[in-house]
Order: C-alpha cells, then sequence, then structure tokens
C-alpha cells in the first residue's frame, strides 16, 4: 500500500468516526446542527479520499473522468438546489426522494460488479451481498419514488388495492429469492441479474402502493433505513469500510426510527413488511363518531382565557408549519411566559409530515428546548393545565384513537381533551392527513377559533398584550 493509500485510509476512518460522533451529537436538539455539521465534514472528506484514492490508481479513463466530474456536478447541484428550495411542508418527498437516489446508486454499485468481466470468479463473500445490495437497492428505490409520488399528490395518496396483490408479492419474493441464489452461484449470469433487479423494482412498487394515509411516515423511514443497509451491503461488494460503517449507522438509526414510528402510529413492523398494507389509513376508515355541535369563538375570548390561565399547554400539528407560524406561536409563548404563566409545547411523534417535524419548526423560532415535552412526559400533565391551545393539530388530538374502527385505532395520542379548557385554532372542521372527524372539536370543553395559524396566533398575541397591559 503507497503512503498515498495509506493516508487516505486513515481520512476514510476519521470520516467514518465523524458520522459516529455526528450521529451522537444528534440526540440532543441543541447539538443537532453541530451533528449535522460533523457528519457533512466526514462526507466531505470521505469524498475527496475516494477522489484521491481513484487518482492514485490511475485506473480510471479519461472518459471515466469525465462521466464522473459531470456526474457529480450535476448530483451535487441538484442535490444543493432542492434541499435550499424545499418547503418544510414538502420536506417528507425530499426525504423519499433522497432515499430513492441513495437506494438506486447501492444498487447500481452491485450491478456494476457483476457486469464487470471478472464476476464468474466472484467469491460468495461478494456476490451474497451483491444479490442483498441490488435487491434492497431496487425495492428502496421504486419504493421511494412511489411514497414521494404519494406525498406530492403525483400518486394518489389512497391506499391501492388490486386482486391478486398478495400472490404478486409471493411470487416477486420468490424470484427475488431464487434470483438471488442463482447469482451466488453464478455471478456472472446476466438472466439472474435482470429477473432480480426487475423482481426488485416491481416489488418496491407493490410494497408501497397499498399504503396509504397514516402509515406512511412509517414506510418512509422504513425505506430510509433500508437505503442505509444497501450502502453497507455496497460497502461489503467493493470492500470499502467507511460504506459499511455509513450504511450500517443509517440503516440502524432508520430502523430504530422505524420502530419508535411504528409504536407511535400503533402499527407492526413485521405486519408493514409482510403486506399488513393498507390497514388502518384513510380509505378504509369509518368516520369517528362526531355530531356535537361545535363552539366557535373569538379572538379576545381566547386572549382572556390565556391571560388569566396559570398553565398552558401548547399543541402545534401540521397547520403550524403549513402556515409558518412558528415564530408567532413562539411570541405567543414568550408573551405568557413574561406574565408568569407556565407554558410547554407537547410534541407529538408524529405531529406534521416528517419525524421531528415540530421540533424543527420551533427551534427555529428559538423556543428553549426544555419547554418542549414528549407525549409520555406531557400526557399525565393535561389534567392540570388549564388551557390546551391545539395549534393546526388534528390527527394527534384525535380521541377517537382510543376507539376500535377507525383510521387511526390504537394510535397513541396527545389527551388534549383531558385538559380543563381547549382553543383549536385551525382554518375550517377539515379533516387532517388520516381523513377522519375529530371528536375533539365537538367536545363542550373546545372553543374552535377559525383562522389561518399565521393571522390568528398574531392577532392573539396582540390580543394578549392588550389584556395584560
Ligand atoms: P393533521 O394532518 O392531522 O392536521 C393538520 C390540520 O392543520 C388540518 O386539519 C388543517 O385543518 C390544519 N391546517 C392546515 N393548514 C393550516 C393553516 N394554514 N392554519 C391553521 N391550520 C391549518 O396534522 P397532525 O400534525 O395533527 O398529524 C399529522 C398527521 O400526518 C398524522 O396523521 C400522521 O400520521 C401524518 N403524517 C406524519 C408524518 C410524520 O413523519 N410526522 C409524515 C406523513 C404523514 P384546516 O384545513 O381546517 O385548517
Amino acid at each position: 500500500m503507497s503512503a498515498v493509500e495509506t493516508a487516505m485510509r486513515y481520512v476514510l476512518l476519521a470520516a467514518a468516526a465523524c458520522f459516529v460522533l455526528g450521529l451522537h451529537l444528534m440526540n440532543h436538539p441543541a447539538r443537532a446542527r453541530r451533528g449535522n455539521q460533523l457528519s457533512a465534514a466526514g462526507m466531505a472528506a470521505a469524498v475527496l479520499a475516494a477522489v484521491v484514492l481513484l487518482v492514485a490508481d490511475g485506473a480510471i479513463t479519461t472518459t471515466g473522468w469525465i462521466v464522473f466530474i459531470v456526474a457529480a456536478a450535476f448530483g451535487a447541484t441538484a442535490g444543493l438546489y432542492t434541499a435550499r428550495r424545499v418547503q418544510m411542508t414538502a420536506m417528507p418527498q425530499l426525504v423519499s426522494l433522497f432515499n430513492a437516489v441513495g437506494g438506486g446508486a447501492a444498487a447500481l454499485l452491485a450491478v456494476a460488479d457483476l457486469l464487470h468481466p471478472g464476476a464468474a470468479g466472484l467469491p460468495a463473500r461478494v456476490s451474497l451481498p451483491a444479490a442483498l445490495d441490488i435487491i434492497i437497492g431496487a425495492v428502496t428505490f421504486s419504493g421511494s419514488l412511489i411514497a414521494a409520488g404519494k406525498l406530492q399528490g403525483i400518486v394518489p395518496g389512497r391506499p391501492i388495492v388490486f386482486p391478486g396483490a398478495r400472490a404478486l408479492n409471493l411470487a416477486l419474493g420468490l424470484v427475488m429469492a431464487g434470483g438471488a441464489a442463482w447469482l451466488i452461484a453464478r455471478p456472472d449470469s446476466r438472466v439472474a441479474l435482470a429477473a432480480l433487479v426487475l423482481a426488485a423494482l416491481a416489488f418496491g412498487v407493490t410494497m408501497v402502493l397499498p399504503i396509504g394515509g397514516a402509515d406512511m411516515p412509517v414506510v418512509i423511514s422504513l425505506l430510509n433505513a433500508f437505503t442505509g443497509t444497501a450502502v453497507a451491503m455496497g460497502g461489503f461488494v467493493l470492500g470499502e469500510p467507511s460504506l459499511i460503517v455509513g450504511g450500517a449507522l443509517v440503516g440502524a438509526s432508520g430502523g430504530i426510527l422505524t420502530k419508535l414510528m411504528a409504536d407511535a402510529m400503533n402499527r407492526s413492523i413485521p405486519n408493514i413488511i409482510l403486506g399488513g398494507f393498507g390497514t388502518g389509513d384513510a380509505a378504509t376508515a369509518s368516520t369517528a363518531a362526531g355530531g356535537g355541535s361545535v363552539r366557535s369563538v373569538a379572538v379576545d375570548d381566547v386572549a382572556l382565557q390565556l391571560a388569566y390561565a396559570s398553565r398552558v399547554i401548547i399543541v402545534p400539528g401540521y397547520g403550524l408549519a403549513a402556515a409558518q407560524a412558528q415564530h408567532e406561536l413562539a411570541e405567543l409563548g414568550t408573551v405568557l411566559e413574561t406574565q408568569g404563566i407556565s407554558v410547554e409545547y407537547a410534541i407529538h411523534p408524529v405531529a406534521g409530515r416528517m419525524p421531528g417535524h415540530m421540533n424543527v419548526l420551533l427551534a427555529e423560532a428559538k423556543v428553549p428546548y426544555p419547554q418542549l415535552k414528549d407525549m409520555d412526559e406531557i400526557n399525565p400533565e393535561f389534567p392540570q393545565a388549564d388551557v390546551a391551545l391545539v395549534v393546526g393539530a388534528n390527527d394527534v388530538t384525535n380521541p377517537a384513537a382510543r376507539r376500535s374502527g377507525n383510521a387511526i385505532s390504537g394510535m397513541p395520542i396527545l389527551d388534549v381533551d383531558r385538559a380543563k379548557s381547549i382553543v383549536v385554532i385551525k382554518r375550517s372542521m377539515g379533516h387532517g392527513y388520516a381523513g377522519i372527524d375529530n371528536e375533539l372539536y365537538t367536545d363542550p370543553k373546545t372553543g374552535m377559533l377559525f383562522a389561518d395559524a399565521k393571522q390568528g396566533l398574531a392577532a392573539l398575541v396582540a390580543a394578549v398584550r392588550t389584556f395584560v397591559a
């Protein structure tokens, strides 16, 4: 090994350490930004080291370098552009697209290896991870594109089911298993390679199409874990430890997040993987019991209520993100706090449209971290709250989840209905993501302040200020 190669191996090792440390820093919102920067620096160093290794190797032709530079420039520009331009509300689609790109790239890496003239002599320790890489990467690629299409409204968001879907999934599973076994025995078989790629791509589609509504966050997180696993497999194929470390970290953390989200939505992961798709989402939903009357309240009434409260729990949801009202909400919290009123923010794990959505929004508005409370921590506190102020949240507060037979049955919710009084800010009686009525809105304790979250909160801040002046 030359001195340059040795040095670059150390750089790759340092990059892997940056990923681990970066992930550790992300454990706390206050350090998350630094964790992200450290991981990004590690990735930049890893890319640089890989390029230096390629140059030192001298095996790449001029055409190869042109393709490499054009592709890298295109990818980097497209990634930077979309990441900077994307609205927070469209972030899940972007994550899904990035999952697709990551999984697809990992699969292509194994395909390229198997198309190589020397593929016939590949040992099982390479052809096995290559086959797994293709399966996981291709499933992730097509599945993530469908998930992004569903979230963007290009593919219908409702579960798309068709007769024989389970039999088709089973057949595709068999083709993948057979193709993988064939490839491991004969790594140069083009037929086995084509069968494996096509079956995995088709499986990605048939896996995600029947999923709708409330299950989608779990799927995105699962596909994220798949991306990491595919990349780790790619690392085994290339014999590249930094890819194995980076991929394993994404796979493991994505897997843990999937489990947490599945628990938060009362969906089991095996059920999701093995084809329990489409159960419990919007299209199969029966509407929650509604029927009561709705009490509409004015800004001044709410302001008065807040000004005389001693404890307020704020429940943010997707509507806060849609209205980009986080700064107005933070301002309201500060105004109340300066009056000696205790203010806490109840964070449901799937509030909004991506994991951690509310944390990101509230951090952007500089809401102090100690005021952010997880669901388990805040739920016992609702009965002591004078006012629970729900801002653009719907499904995560719906008491219908405690009953069976509807789209969100069994999903743990924030116990907003146990507060002494409830105010909900939203524009109309419109449904949330799961598409069912929210019986919280007809609770006699609830007052509905029908307004856009940004405008409603700005008006509330002004009104509270006049009451406490
Ligand atoms: P919901 O989607 O249940 O409800 C959001 C509510 O916000 C709507 O009812 C809407 O009512 C209101 N709203 C929309 N725009 C505004 C606005 N400008 N001002 C005020 N209100 C507004 O949100 P939740 O956060 O309660 O629940 C999240 C849902 O999203 C769950 O079902 C979850 O499963 C799903 N999901 C979560 C993901 C995640 O990772 N967190 C990813 C994908 C889906 P109106 O139109 O009347 O104003």
